[in-house]
């Protein structure tokens, strides 16, 4: 058996039960897309779950809504100045209204939450979650930036705490679910699938001149604006295959990545014996959440089902790494380890951060994440004060290449 699965796939720990009681959620970013479809997934199943803090940035009137339905014990907005109209529109309620990231920080340790969903997007899941694992809760993980980021911290701190790291993002549950019951079976590889975003099939030419308009138009998922951007340079799919090395304890050698353009195999995990299993399904992310919040357990849905003969020709491509070189380059950081995801992470949010407000192009993202890689310093060993040390530098780092840039290189 290995050692590092344990933590998130036993199933004879106990762990079965927890459907008897009521499950006391925490939402980390809970007016985004992953934190509404959570909301509908609670909604629908107000017997196993109950909201208990709801965390937003700055979408006081979404907030105020959600607070209002669901009544949660916490409301919490990063936004300080949004905190008065938060607090006045709930005063007739018990909810206790807090603002500030550290505020957040703070209440995920709060004794009475059974669970913590990460739903915010970027470095800022990272603290929250540290702390809400070194509480002993357990994490429902859709931020993948945390693993990207610190991934043999944070998968460190939940095999110490015993806590359990669920994978909500739609790959990694794929391979979770594929592995259920094999807690004894080595993995020969696993078998990630992409889409290939809106931009399959194009050339570096093509690339060089797409509008932010045209990348947020995502084939087969509706999602926040910074993970649609990265579907569609493939940095996604980059970020995805760290995750799933962390997640999943393996070598990166053991980590494929196809083109899957219907989006109906969600992922595969192949054994020792060559057997391959796939999980299967319409792209909704509704099902992930909802497994990650029910696990050892299933929950009836009503999620529209797959039909086979609406998809007679499931397709697959090897992904065009030379034009969409963002997934080169997060094989090369997982590859040199120590804090050079968290370079790429930073920097890549930096980059998407500048293609959303048109202030650089999109082939120039890969540029300025690869100038990030060659001018950081590079740490093998990197403390948690050594990964807050480096997104902050390289933050600074990649806004002045930006505003260094050339026209031309902004345009292309
Ligand atoms: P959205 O942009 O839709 O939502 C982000 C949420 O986080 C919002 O509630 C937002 O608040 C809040 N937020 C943003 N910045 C901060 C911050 N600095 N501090 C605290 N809260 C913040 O993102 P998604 O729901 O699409 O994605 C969330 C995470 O889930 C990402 O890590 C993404 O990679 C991952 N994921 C998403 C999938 C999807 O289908 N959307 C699929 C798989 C993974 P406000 O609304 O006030 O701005
Ligand atoms: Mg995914």
């Amino acid at each position: 058996m290995t050692t590092k699965r344990h933590y998130i796939v036993q199933r004879d720990d106990g762990y079965k039960n927890i459907l008897n009681k009521v499950k006391n959620i925490a939402v980390l970013g809970s007016t985004g897309s992953i934190g509404t479809q959570t909301l509908d997934v609670i909604r629908d199943n107000n017997h196993l779950f109950k909201v208990f803090m709801l965390t937003a940035h700055s979408n006081a009137y979404l907030l105020i809504n959600q607070a209002i339905e669901f009544v949660p014990e916490y409301a919490i907005i990063c936004d300080e100045s949004k905190y008065q109209q938060i607090k006045e529109a709930l005063s007739h309620l018990p909810i206790k209204v807090l603002a500030g990231y550290n505020a957040i920080k703070d209440m995920v340790t709060h004794p009475d939450i059974d669970m913590v969903l990460t739903a915010m997007v970027g470095f800022a899941g990272l603290e929250p979650t540290i702390n809400a694992i070194k509480a002993g809760k357990d994490i429902a993980l859709a931020n993948k930036e945390t693993l990207v980021v610190a991934g043999e911290l944070v998968t460190g701190l939940a095999k110490e705490y015993n806590v359990k790291i669920l994978p909500v993002d739609s790959e990694h549950s794929a391979i979770f679910q594929c592995l259920t019951g094999e807690e004894d079976n080595k993995i020969e590889k696993i078998i990630i699938t992409a889409s290939g975003g809106p931009f399959r099939g194009k050339t570096t030419d093509f690339l060089a001149s797409v509008t932010r308009e045209q990348a947020l138009k995502h084939p087969n998922w509706v999602m926040g604006a910074k993970i649609t951007i990265d579907s569609a340079s493939l940095m996604n799919k980059g970020l995805e295959v760290i995750e799933a090395k962390w997640l999943f304890d393996l070598e990166v050698s053991q980590i494929d990545v196809i083109v899957h353009p219907q989006s109906i195999i969600h992922s595969m995990v192949q054994f020792e014996d060559g057997s391959i299993k796939a999980q299967m399904g319409l792209p909704d992310m509704k099902l992930p959440i909802q497994y990650a919040l029910s696990y050892p357990n299933r929950v009836k849905s009503n999620f529209k089902r797959f039909d086979f003969m609406d998809y007679p020709n499931l397709s697959f491509e090897k992904p065009d790494v030379s034009t969409f070189r963002n997934l080169k380059l997060a094989y090369e950081a997982l590859n040199r380890g120590g804090n050079m995801p968290c370079i790429i992470n930073a920097a890549n949010e930096i980059a998407v951060a500048a293609f959303l407000t048109n202030t650089t192009g999109f082939l120039a993202m890969s540029d300025i994440i690869e100038s990030c890689m060659q001018q950081m310093v590079y740490i093998e060993k990197p403390s948690l004060s050594d990964y807050l040390n480096t997104d902050k530098e390289t933050r600074i780092f990649a806004q002045n290449l930006i505003k260094e840039m050339p026209l031309k290189a902004l345009q292309s």
